[in-house]
């Protein structure tokens, strides 16, 4: 047998290591579709109960949306289930380059390529477009994806402080000799839920000669006016040379994502990046749900401006019950707990109060930064929200944390 008792081992050690660290990552298995009201397995095993998910990216309610399941049901019906084949050899059909023309039209952009997640997307676009000449310089909070993406590119690298325009400037003047100098950065971060200084970096870009790049998960379809995206926001459309997105969050939630920016950029990837050309693109259903998904945010703003709603109602009932927030103005909304076992522990409580919503802490946050991210969606009912403000107040109180400044709660459980 290759897989010997030896082999099977090191790894229960290191699995065993983990599981030590506290750090071992328990499923949660839900036993209905994704929504504002869920049914939870957790732990395995246990009886399944009816919580309210504060932890979704299904920021605009669309994961179930009925028009969005029925759009998808006829996609399958019309265009079938597989495309069997990657889509340089027979993979693509009308509808998937319709997807990428609504997409290019939605984000203000040039042209628009898909992969089959955001993921791919950032794995491929960067060995895609540079070479050892070039540089990339990213901020230090990219996405994991966007870290992996740039390690399989031979270009050279370099980072700057997070958000910090003082510190990109600089990194923009030190490598003012390189042929080509892309500046990389979340449209709006995923763990602290603030936003990047797209119209500075803009700026910095067309002083020092540098292309931009934003990965706009996170915001695609809802940031902004008429959610466009933090280019929108920042009212910087059009100046965008590289937006990477997913399908996989507001925009449905199914999966598949996409390189969208200057056209020749955008042929590049067709013709060189490795993710485009050896994996299937989304699957027909997908692409026929995403369609739909642009009809409806393209008809009207209710959503959008909904999620906005609901985003102030929750971060001002935080506010006024005591707890530490970070600053932002997306939905992504992080209550500060600083120690990585109150987190753990403050997620049990609410879980059996009836709302879901994870602790996160290190690694995933930086150490001494543990916290429970909350996030709205347009999907939320007052009345749910109510009721998670309920339950954060009763474990705020049970953990007498409501009213403490971070420096009160750090003195009190530690970091
Ligand atoms: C979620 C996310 C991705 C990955 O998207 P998938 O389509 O699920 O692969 C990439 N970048 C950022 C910033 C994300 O938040």
């Amino acid at each position: 047998m290759s897989f010997s008792e030896k082999i099977r081992g090191l790894y229960q050690t290191q699995l065993g290591e983990i599981r030590n660290a506290g750090i071992y990552k328990e499923e949660r298995f839900i036993h209905s579709s994704q929504a504002a009201d869920i049914e939870v397995e957790f732990p395995t095993g246990a009886e399944v109960k009816k919580v309210i998910n504060m932890c979704a990216n299904n920021y605009l309610g669309l994961s179930s949306h009925p028009e969005v399941i029925k759009a998808a049901h006829a996609g399958l019906d019309t265009r079938g289930y597989g495309m069997s084949s990657v889509r340089f050899i027979c993979g693509t059909q009308d509808i998937h380059r319709e997807l990428e023309n609504r997409v290019t039209e939605f984000l203000g952009t040039e042209d628009t390529i898909l992969f089959p997640s955001c993921m791919d997307a950032n794995a491929g676009v960067f060995e895609a477009i540079l070479t050892s000449e070039d540089i990339m310089i990213s901020d230090r909070l990219v996405h994991a994806s966007i870290i992996d993406g740039m390690r399989l590119c031979s270009a050279q690298h370099d980072t700057f402080k997070h958000s910090n325009m003082e510190h990109l400037e600089e990194k923009l003047l030190l490598h003012a000799d390189k042929r080509i100098k892309l500046v990389i950065t979340d449209g709006v971060f995923s763990m602290d839920g603030d936003l990047a200084k797209l119209d500075i970096m803009v700026e910095l870009c067309n002083k020092y000669d540098a292309m931009l790049l934003v990965d706009d998960s996170h915001s695609t379809g809802f940031i902004g006016k008429t959610g466009r995206g933090t280019h929108e926001h920042c009212n910087v459309m059009g100046q965008i040379d590289i937006i990477t997105t997913t399908f996989g969050k507001a925009l449905g939630g199914a999966s598949g994502g996409c390189v969208s920016g200057r056209k020749e950029i955008v042929d590049m990837c067709r013709q060189k990046a490795r993710p485009y050309l050896f994996s299937n693109t989304i699957a027909p259903v997908i692409v026929s749900g995403v369609l739909k998904v642009f009809d409806i945010l393209s008809a009207s703003t209710e959503r959008r401006d909904k999620l906005e709603k609901n985003t102030a109602y929750w971060r001002k009932g935080l506010t006024e019950a005591g707890f530490v927030l970070k600053e932002g103005d997306s939905p992504i909304i992080p209550v500060m707990l600083f120690n990585a076992k109150l987190s753990q522990d403050f997620s049990r409580d609410l879980f059996s109060r009836g709302i879901y919503a994870i602790g996160f802490f290190f690694p995933v946050v930086p150490n001494g930064q543990a916290r429970i991210r909350t996030q709205i969606s347009a999907g939320h009912e007052i009345h749910h929200l109510d009721k998670a403000l309920a339950a954060f107040i009763e474990v705020g109180k049970k953990y007498g944390i409501l009213g403490l400044t971070k420096e009160q709660i750090v003195a009190k459980y530690g970091l």
